[in-house]
């Protein structure tokens, strides 16, 4: 399989502060791949690294040539413009019309971001995100603040938009459904400075939806595996 990404002794400190320590890490095309580590850990100073925003201090990313969507925590849309003009202005000749409709927003072309709700103004930074066709979609935190069914649902559009186009996923969440959700391999980080210490395989099918008896079963697994990588400081 092709690679997407292969991250080499990859350190990170601002002056005296070591964030990311030894990362070593390999992601295939096509792969979605999860981090889960506590906040400060060097989570978005990674993403920024991989989307060249930020210079390592040593180490080697190869990230071959490859289109990035990203997606905030928090919406970044231009408030005095329209949903289809968010749109459009990262990608002019972008089907708008399409990606609107599987992202259950048709209709709302030409809504304000302030005239939408929190999870409708996710789902139009999703759009944005994925209006560039991208190679590599990389969500920070993009859907920590909604609500469970609200979550669910985007889950499943974006499972769907991925087994249509096979976009590489990168993404940080603390929430452990989304992460089994969406993941093939969750990894998950030490406090800062940060280490992967530990990977898992997500060998979930098709349906990930948040109740399926195999996803709560990885879920209870999971969380013991948080409770003893991680105790409490
Ligand atoms: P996470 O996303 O895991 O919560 P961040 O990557 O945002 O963590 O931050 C990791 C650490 O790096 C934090 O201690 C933060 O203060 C520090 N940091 C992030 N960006 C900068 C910066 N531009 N200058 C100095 N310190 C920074
Ligand atoms: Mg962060």
């Amino acid at each position: 399989m092709d690679n997407c990404l292969m991250v080499d002794k990859l350190y990170k400190a601002y002056g005296s502060l070591t964030v990311l320590d030894n990362w070593n890490l390999t992601i295939s095309k096509g792969q979605r791949l999860v981090f889960l580590g506590p906040s400060g850990s060097g989570k978005t100073t990674f993403l920024r690294i991989i989307s060249r925003l930020e210079e390592p201090s040593s180490g080697v990313i190869n990230s071959f040539d490859q289109k990035i969507g990203f997606v905030f925590q928090e919406p970044r849309l231009i408030p005095w413009r329209s949903v289809k003009d968010n749109l459009l202005f990262v990608n002019q000749h972008g089907d708008y019309q399409d990606i609107l409709g599987r992202l259950r927003l048709t209709g709302f072309e030409d809504y304000l971001p302030s005239q939408l709700s929190g999870g409708m103004r996710q789902r139009v930074n999703l759009a944005r995100a994925l209006i560039t066709r991208p190679d590599l979609l990389i969500l920070d935190e993009a859907f920590s603040s909604l609500d469970l069914r609200v979550k669910a649902s985007i889950m499943e559009d974006i499972n769907q938009l991925w087994q249509e186009n096979r976009f590489t996923i990168i993404a940080v969440t603390h929430d452990l459904k989304e992460a089994l959700c969406l993941a093939d391999r969750i990894i998950i980080l030490s406090g800062r400075p940060s280490k992967i210490i530990k990977e898992i395989k997500v060998d979930l099918g098709r349906d990930r939806s948040f109740s399926s008896p195999d996803l709560l079963q990885l879920e209870s697994e999971l969380i013991d595996i948080m409770c003893s990588t991680q105790p409490e400081v």
